[in-house]
């Protein structure tokens, strides 16, 4: 949709977030210039997953069969002990729930997802300059501006702050909130399938033609991987327990990713993955606190992705609500047609994306991730049960699945431009016609003297 006021707008930060958001903005006619401290090769080391909430902004935006080609819909996730590597189930997402979802869940590497935006935001004319650091924000100005380490000044209608989990924009706006460990570190890597074809155990493992996902469980650690590149590669995740690696290291990537292996205490199949890929990062998961506000009084700047709410990555919905941020965003100052509607607008996304990633941080981590890592007792037999059954098809048993995967149904059938679109009808429009409804009162009391609007409105406003 072409927005009928084009916004000037400036992003800082041409991470996954600000990527997206510059391509969305800019495909409804807003001219939008982007600056990023660092260069543009260094984006993305293992896969990504585009769960359906993700397939379905970036088939609206133009890009089904790229995600489609990228990597397989998966379809069937395969459970398999951490610890022994024992089969314990299959779970696979039948037609009625793929229906109910609205659309397909995919994989792909993250450097193509990223590519593939940055390209078409390009394309269309967005400007992406990187190696330039912002040093400076300033938004009590009649136009908001950002400095540049060069001393360059941008002025735009609209600042975005899309600078990451350790947000100078951010910083400058609100400060700092608290930093803790999770408990976790993620583990990533990439194997080339020519590898993993040699070892016949291993190739069955992440078969594409019955559209395999395999995932590794245990008390407190999970593992999971999927084809991406055209099936040519095999991106590999494992979350293990601080507390059980030897090394008391507190590095974590935030920045840079930083060469680290998983110990080799875990199911032999799953070790051999391991071993095989030719180099793996680490990464301790960081719960950082994000801003109670994501816009300040000036209404003229706002965060998004990770610095307005940081994520955990590569777990499945890290990348998506990156996306969901963009089309939010895109959806909302689609409608804009004038200035002064800006800060009720920006208002308008903190408190849909806002919701969201109070749902995401407060609920789903817990309601996707709890489930895999259940210690030995009830819940866990209830759950091994539950998979068990569903590897046999006829003896589905949909409330028990519906039970243990509940919030992750909730979680991935979000649909972001409905949610904007909800909010601009009980909201948007409302705040557009009390502002008419006061004006008609306006013109009501002037136009008996021959009063023209224009006059109207600037004779209130004195
Ligand atoms: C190098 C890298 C590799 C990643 N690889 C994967 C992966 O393989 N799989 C996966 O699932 N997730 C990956 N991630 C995921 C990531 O953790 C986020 O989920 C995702 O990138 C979206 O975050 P973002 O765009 O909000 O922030 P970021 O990706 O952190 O981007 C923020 C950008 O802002 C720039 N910036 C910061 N301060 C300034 C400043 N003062 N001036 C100008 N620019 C500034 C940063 O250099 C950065 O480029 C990766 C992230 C990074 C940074």
């Amino acid at each position: 949709m072409a927005a009928p006021l084009k916004l000037d707008v400036v992003i800082v930060g041409a991470g996954l977030a600000g990527i997206a958001t510059a391509f969305r903005m800019g495909h409804d006619g807003h001219r939008v210039r982007v600056v990023d401290d660092r260069e543009q090769s260094e984006r993305g080391c293992t896969g990504a997953h585009i769960p359906p909430n993700a397939t379905k902004i970036l088939t609206d935006w133009g890009f089904k069969k790229d995600v489609e080609s990228s990597g397989n819909p998966l379809s069937r996730g395969t459970f398999y002990s951490m610890d022994t590597g024992e089969l314990i189930g299959r779970q696979t997402w039948r037609e009625e729930v793929m229906r109910e979802l609205g659309a397909n869940q995919h994989y792909m590497h993250y450097q193509d997802l990223y590519t593939m935006l940055y390209k078409a935001a390009v394309n269309i004319g967005v400007n992406i300059r990187f190696g330039k650091r912002v040093v400076n924000v300033e938004t009590d100005l009649e136009r908001p501006r950002v400095t540049l380490a060069d001393r360059t000044i941008l002025e735009a209608d609209l600042i975005i702050g899309a600078d990451g989990p350790n947000s100078f924009v951010r910083r400058t706006l609100f400060g700092d909130g608290p930093v803790n460990f999770e408990g976790h570190t993620l583990f990533t890597g990439v194997i080339p399938m020519e590898l993993i074809k040699k070892d016949t155990e291993l190739s069955n493992l992440c078969r594409s033609d019955r559209a395999e996902w395999p995932i590794w469980i245990d008390s407190s650690r999970h593992s999971e991987g999927a084809l991406v590149r055209n099936e040519t590669e095999f991106a590999l995740h494992v979350f293990y327990p601080n507390d059980e690696l030897s090394a008391a290291d507190d590095s974590c990537w935030e920045g840079k990713p930083v060469p680290g292996r998983p110990p080799n205490t875990i199911d032999p199949k799953l070790h051999r993955l391991v071993d095989m890929c030719p180099e793996m990062h680490r990464q301790k998961l960081i719960i950082r606190q994000g801003p109670e506000e994501w816009t300040d009084d000036s209404g003229k700047i706002i965060l998004i992705g990770q610095a307005a709410h940081p994520i955990h990555p590569c777990w499945v919905l890290s990348c998506s609500v990156h996306l969901e941020d963009a089309e939010t965003l895109g959806t909302l100052l689609s409608r804009i047609t004038d200035l002064d509607q800006l800060p009720g607008l920006l208002e308008g996304f903190q408190e849909v994306g806002g919701r969201r990633a109070r749902y995401i941080r407060d609920i789903s981590w817990q309601e996707i991730v709890g489930p895999l890592w259940l210690s030995p007792g009830p819940a866990r037999n209830m759950r091994d049960e539950a998979l068990r059954k569903a590897d046999d098809d006829s003896d589905w048993d949909d409330a028990m699945m519906r039970k243990q995967f509940d919030g992750f149904y909730a979680a991935l059938g979000y649909n972001a431009r409905d949610a904007a679109d909800d909010w601009w009808t009980t909201w948007g429009l409302l705040r557009e016609r009390s502002k008419s409804v006061y004006l008609d009162e306006i013109l009501d009391n002037f136009t008996p003297f021959g009063i023209t609007m224009e006059e109207a409105v600037h004779s209130h406003g004195a």
